[in-house]
């Protein structure tokens, strides 16, 4: 668990921070605490499950954190706030789809098993599930596939304390949304059950506020957009990337969800790809419960490694410490697994075949890149190049490549604002070291290294690279121009935090002014 007594940290435990730890079960908790922070003039900041391995989620020291797993749900009857026609509001509720309010601190996987026992789903997911379902959306965490966003954009609603400028701080509860929002002002007025929330409707702010990455206030709640339960059925493909390239952009517009896999050092002269693609299905008739469902990925992973009697960490250590070859055998190994995979179909409810991460086996850190999609050849060319060369120095990323697409999102600070988006992923297993430096008491981390090079390689001014918000970047403030409504967000969150109570590494590094 990432948040203890006394101190923060994320979940690889490579940053820690002493600060005082506060766990609210009830939202009005969470504004007293608010409220002490406006008292005592400290720093207050809520915690997600600390999968994020930027600054973006790091609490200022002796900042109050508030770690927001046991924040229940209220139950107020907010299904008779809603406008009476949902498929006239913004965000539009299409035919089948339906509201959920959910708790801002749940994880993700908590909300999906809550979600398929009512025979609903996420439209869409990432690739795992042990973030917090806010801590995911506030950092613009996405899946794959062109016909949907990041999670953000499933927000219909969302729930907030933060400090309002009346002349002096005074603490609010806002229930935030679009300016044709799903609630109707005079019903949400009317009720009795809203406690002490007033009503935004206001698109600047909504659209600031989502992907917010902690620097508004807490959140406590959220209204989502979801669809009926389905399944997913996932085939797969191994080409070289040379054969891929031709067709990529092609593949992406026209397949539901898309996937790709570019293993990092050469083979037979190639970077070889996983091409994964998944078709909807219908729902299963009925509930099954996740234990009587087959598992997939990690569960590989785990079986492999006990049948090997290895462990994976152990793995990728033999790996590096062969050097080179060990990089040329891990590839060949995998290209072996990617081969073994294509001979197979897996078909299972959705929530179960997107989570493909293997991260709960092979700790690692990354970063991740996202470009306009018209780009995706060239960007991923360029990374090609950046991999070849460095490997050439001896550091070799070991892990594969993974490459995933989504839509253009209204969401000022998403990775995907104003553009249908290609992302490139590049992983690095901990323990990474420059092949050459292997056995020296001073090995360096290779992952700044190789990481570093890595987004310099796309955030210039050729591909126009924007960084995922809660994996490693090195960005500063005026990198916030290059997003169209980067200015806005900008002076959104010098009013919310206007007194600073939000601030933390990451408001610091990004200069954010008050
Ligand atoms: C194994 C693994 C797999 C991943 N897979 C994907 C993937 O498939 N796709 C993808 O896009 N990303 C992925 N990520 C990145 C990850 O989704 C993001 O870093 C995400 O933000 C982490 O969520 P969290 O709950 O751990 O939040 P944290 O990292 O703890 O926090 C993130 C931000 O949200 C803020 N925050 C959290 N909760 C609240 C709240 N209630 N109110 C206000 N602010 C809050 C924090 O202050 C911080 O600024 C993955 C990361 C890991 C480690």
């Amino acid at each position: 668990m990432p948040v203890s007594d006394g101190e923060w940290s994320d979940w690889l435990g490579q940053q820690r921070v002493a600060c005082e730890v506060r766990r609210p079960a009830k939202v009005d908790a969470a504004f007293e605490a608010v409220e002490e922070a406006v008292r005592t003039s400290r720093r207050i900041r809520a915690a997600g499950s600390g999968h994020s391995t930027s600054d973006v989620a790091r609490p200022s020291k002796d900042a109050i954190l508030l770690s927001l797993e046991h924040l229940a749900l209220d139950d107020a009857d907010w299904k008779t706030w809603l406008k009476g026609d949902l498929a006239l509001v913004e965000p539009r509720v299409r035919p089948g789809e339906q509201l959920v309010r959910v708790a801002a601190g749940q994880t993700i996987r908590a909300l999906n098993l809550d979600l398929a026992k009512r025979r609903l789903a996420m439209p869409n997911l990432g690739s795992y599930d042990g973030q917090s379902i806010y801590g995911a959306i506030a950092t613009g965490t996405h899946g794959t596939g062109l016909g949907f966003g990041p999670l953000a954009d499933q927000v219909a609603s969302i729930e907030m304390i933060g400090v309002e400028d009346a002349g002096r701080p005074v603490v609010r509860h806002w229930r935030i949304e679009p300016t044709n929002g799903i609630t109707d002002r005079d019903r949400f007025y009317g009720s009795s059950q809203r406690g002490r929330m007033s009503l935004v409707q206001d698109d600047e702010v909504f659209r600031s506020v989502v992907v917010g990455l902690g620097c508004f206030g807490i959140v406590t709640a959220l209204t989502l957009r979801v669809v009926p339960a389905f399944q997913l059925r996932e085939t797969c493909e191994v080409m070289p990337w040379s054969s891929l390239k031709t067709t990529l952009v092609t593949r992406a517009r026209s397949a539901q969800w898309l996937d790709v896999t570019m293993l990092p050092e050469r083979l037979d002269g190639e970077h070889w790809c996983q091409v994964t693609v998944r078709e909807k299905r219908a729902a299963l008739p009925h509930h099954v419960p996740l234990t009587e469902l087959t598992p997939r990925g990690d569960a590989r992973i785990r079986e492999a490694s006990s049948r090997e009697g290895k462990d994976p960490k152990e793995l990728v250590r033999c790996a590096l410490a062969a050097g080179s070859h060990g990089a040329r055998i891990a590839t060949h190994r995998v290209r072996e697994l990617f081969r073994e995979d294509a001979t197979r179909t897996i078909e299972s409810e959705s929530y179960v075949v997107f989570r493909t991460s293997v991260g709960d086996w092979i700790p690692a850190t990354s970063s991740e890149i996202g470009v306009d999609v018209d780009r995706s050849v060239e960007a991923i060319d360029a990374t090609i190049t950046h991999l070849d060369a460095m490997a050439k120095r001896g550091f070799f990323h070991v892990s594969p490549i993974g490459i995933r697409f989504s839509r253009a999102s209204s969401h000022y600070l998403a990775m995907q604002h104003g553009r249908d988006t290609c992302t490139i992923e590049a992983p690095i297993p901990v323990g990474n070291v420059n092949v050459h430096a292997i056995g020296s008491p001073s090995a360096a981390d290779a992952a700044p290294i190789l990481l570093g090079a890595f987004e310099r390689t796309l955030i210039d001014a050729r591909f126009d690279g924007r960084p995922h918000w809660g994996q490693r970047h090195t960005v500063s403030g005026g990198f916030l121009l290059r997003y169209p409504k980067g200015p806005i967000w900008a002076r959104q969150v010098a009013r919310f935090n206007r007194f600073g109570l939000f601030d933390n590494a990451f408001t610091g590094r990004m200069a954010l002014r008050r």
